[in-house]
């Protein structure tokens, strides 16, 4: 099966914390959505519109190759994708359209309760995991504290316990994961929310009209719950 070019082409995650929202998002735009299970590629019923439904970290990628028109992610998920790709020298264009109201979280560096944490210079030289090097190398940079890295893509808030780091650098959003693992939060580094991203490849008339449909509906359904 081929994707019909004339289609809008939206990146979503397929299953996490960001789908229920994304899922709830479209509906509320008036898209119909055939969801069903196991699938890459969901037709909407009354508009022209392919929905992609993908792990959220391909979803920056797939919008900055111009595979899709549109995808919807994580601050810090993009911020993370945009500086590994430059670091490469890949395309990393796109642009934000809306910056959404759901998936708000922070990233934070986090150590053992019973760490002797003075600021961040204490991690100088320490062993830091996390899924996020670029983002939290930024930082650490700005700060001019030197740290090993530990690249880690899941279970990153059992590492110190496991012994396998001195502290995480993780999401956080109640608190709840870091406190359950024995740990307390530092410092924030970033800041995120969901965002809807546009390719930077030129778009047909007929998309950019759907385009043009859908963002005053999102910006209805925004204001609604505010
Ligand atoms: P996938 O299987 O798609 O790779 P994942 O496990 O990487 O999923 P999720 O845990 O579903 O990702 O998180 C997706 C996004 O939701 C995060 O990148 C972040 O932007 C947002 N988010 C909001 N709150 C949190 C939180 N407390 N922990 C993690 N992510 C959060
Ligand atoms: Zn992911």
């Amino acid at each position: 099966m081929t994707l019909d070019q004339t289609r809008l082409r939206i990146a979503i995650q397929k299953s996490g914390r960001l789908s229920k929202e994304c899922q709830r998002m479209l509906k509320g735009c008036g898209v119909k959505l055939n969801l069903r299970e196991q699938r890459l590629i969901a037709h909407a019923e009354n508009m022209p519109i392919d929905l992609l439904l993908v792990r959220d970290d391909d979803i920056p990628g797939l919008v900055m190759d111009g595979v899709v028109d549109l995808g919807v992610v994580g601050e810090n998920v993009l911020e993370e994708t945009l500086m590994e790709r430059q670091a490469q020298g890949e395309a990393a264009d796109y642009s934000v359209l809306k910056r959404l109201d759901f998936g708000g979280c922070r990233l934070s560096l986090a150590v053992s309760q019973d760490a002797d944490y003075s600021g961040v210079n204490s991690l100088e030289g320490k062993r830091i995991a996390t899924s996020y090097p670029w983002l939290l190398k930024r930082y650490m940079d700005s700060q001019g504290v030197k740290f090993k890295s530990v690249m880690l893509n899941g279970s990153v808030e059992v590492a110190p316990r496991a012994g396998v780091a001195d502290a995480i650098c993780d999401l956080v959003s109640t608190g709840a994961t870091l406190e359950a693992n024995g740990l307390v939060e530092t410092d924030v580094i970033f800041r995120s929310k969901a965002v809807l991203i546009q390719s930077a490849t030129p778009l047909a008339a007929s998309k950019q009209a759907v385009i043009d449909r859908l963002l005053p509906r999102i910006q209805g359904l925004q204001q609604a719950r505010e």
